[in-house]
């Protein structure tokens, strides 16, 4: 069944057994864990980082940034949760996946190795590393919903 909105759950352990329709989060553990909202069955980890995903949470009311793009599945389905409703995004081209993937892979060494560097040191490093994950992620969505160029 797809899932049009989905709650949060608020866990110490991911549990083996997901329920759809749930986004079960450990803040213990910084993940988030569901069901794919298409109704395919598979399991969807969004690890919560600086180079991954964002929780806003306000109460029982969550949002989580960016969009998950379930590329490895066959359903290769593309969505949003905001403020607990799964916004379905367009589908992306093989061409669009492999050129966010390579651009992830990029946002996570560079946050990575800023962090290495940064051991220790003030934080604006980390904040700058964010804020271009931000913007990117901004265009992007910018793209799939207004139809501007990449
Ligand atoms: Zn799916």
């Amino acid at each position: 069944m797809i899932a049009a909105r989905i709650r949060p759950s608020f866990v110490e352990f991911i549990p083996d057994d997901l329920e759809e329709g749930v986004l079960y989060i450990s803040d213990r553990y910084k993940t988030c864990s569901h069901k794919c909202c298409c109704g395919c069955g598979e399991e969807v980890v969004t690890p919560l980082s600086p180079a991954e995903w964002g929780l806003t949470r306000e109460g029982e009311v969550v949002s989580l940034w960016p969009s998950i793009g379930n590329w490895d599945y066959a359903c290769r389905s593309h969505y949003i949760i905001e403020r607990n409703q799964v916004r379905w995004a367009a589908p992306m081209s093989a061409r669009q996946i492999a050129s966010v993937q390579r651009r992830d892979a990029a946002d996570l060494r560079r946050t990575v190795s800023l962090s290495n560097a940064a051991k220790g040191a003030a934080d604006p490093v980390m904040e700058t590393s964010m804020a271009q994950s931000v913007n990117w992620w901004q265009r992007l969505i910018r793209w799939m919903f207004g139809g501007g160029d990449i």
